[in-house]
């Protein structure tokens, strides 16, 4: 079996509404791996657009996610920021996935259905590949590990899919270029922790998401003090109090999110949680939750707003981020391409 050195991809959507679960469930895991990991961060504005984005907003919703990654503290000196559109190796990839998987696999993803909604027709071409183009990001990069949400498992699965029917259809040309029996990594998701699925605080069923109507069901890394507080008060939970032990937290999805999202802000489990509050009132416990929410998410915000008041500045980091990306990428596409049999420019 080839031994792929590791490395860390993930990428995260400029589409506004950035929120505290794209921050539980994604963001800050970034930062933790970038301790022992070569890492590389995407904003990926080519996802954005399979559903329509507004020109004149996208580009600062890419400056917003990129302002929050660094205010959450990635390091773009040391590790690789980047928007996806500048780096085109990306979408040469995803061509060429687009010839590998295959159309059943693609009619089994569940976030096409959700998203597409009940006018599929209607739907863009891209958002039905888009799970193509996720698999060509972390693989022209060679990436080993992807922290995600759980939203994110079955993209993962359907990226370790056609890695292993490209390692097979190639199999041969593989080994002749002398990349031994896999040119592709089968990736492994990291998808870990309590608040891998940080639910809508207006309905405990719904994960929260940016497209969701209702302001009240997110918390964004943007919300002062005061409007994070009131939205957990706001919050719909059960007239139960917290109970001494997880199973009783079972079959209580709001009180259950509302514990795992304590539990990551406070970097401990959700049994510790439930150890400290049991027998708590809900208006006992909000209070609490919604200090801790405002003691880690106020110096993010307001590290974002400083660092989105120089527009010129992330664009530098993501040009330059951009340019290292595309290194490592246009190694993996030439070898690609060899593989596959096209015909390489002469020197
Ligand atoms: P969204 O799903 O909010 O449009 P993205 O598709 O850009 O955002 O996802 C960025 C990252 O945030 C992904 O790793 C995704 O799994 C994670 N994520 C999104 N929503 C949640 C949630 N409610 N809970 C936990 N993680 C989430």
């Amino acid at each position: 079996m080839t031994k792929f050195p590791e490395r860390v991809f993930s990428g995260v959507q400029p589409t506004g509404n950035l929120h505290l679960g794209n921050y539980l469930g994604a963001i800050k895991k970034f930062v933790a791996l970038q301790e022992n990991h070569d890492c590389i961060y995407c904003v990926v504005d080519m996802h954005a657009i399979t559903t329509w984005q507004d020109p004149k907003v996208l580009a600062d919703n890419i400056r917003e996610v990129t302002a929050a990654f660094i205010a959450c503290g990635i390091d773009p000196e040391k590790h690789i920021v980047f928007n996806q559109s500048q780096v085109a190796e990306h979408a040469e990839l995803a061509w060429i996935f687009n010839c590998v998987a295959r159309m059943g696999w693609l009619n089994r993803m569940t976030q096409f259905k959700d998203r597409a909604g009940k006018d599929r027709e209607k739907a863009s071409v891209g958002l039905f590949s888009y799970p193509n183009l996720m698999a060509a990001d972390i693989l022209v990069y060679r990436a080993t590990h992807v922290p995600v949400g759980d939203d994110q498992k079955q993209h993962l699965e359907l990226t370790r899919d056609i890695a292993q029917k490209f390692n097979n259809d190639f199999g041969p040309s593989i080994a002749e270029e002398g990349y031994g029996d896999q040119f592709f990594p089968l990736t492994e998701p990291l998808i870990e922790g309590p608040a891998t699925r940080v639910m809508s605080l207006r309905d405990g069923t719904k994960k929260m998401s940016k497209s969701d109507p209702s302001d009240l069901s997110r918390i964004v890394l943007t919300d002062n003090a005061e409007t994070i507080a009131k939205k957990i008060r706001k919050a719909k939970t059960d007239p139960a109090p917290l109970p001494d032990n997880l199973d009783e937290l079972k079959g209580r999805p709001e009180a259950e999110s509302l514990v795992g999202i304590y539990a990551a802000l406070a970097e401990t489990g959700k049994d510790a949680v439930l150890a400290e509050f049991a027998g708590q009132e809900f208006s006992q416990f909000k209070p609490k939750l919604a200090d801790l929410a405002v003691e880690i998410l106020a110096p993010i915000s307001s590290e974002m707003q400083k660092l989105q008041a120089d527009p010129g500045h992330i664009d530098a980091i993501l040009s330059n981020g951009a340019d290292r990306a595309r290194v490592l990428a246009s190694d993996t596409i030439k070898a690609v391409k060899e593989i596959v049999g096209f015909i390489m420019p002469a020197t």
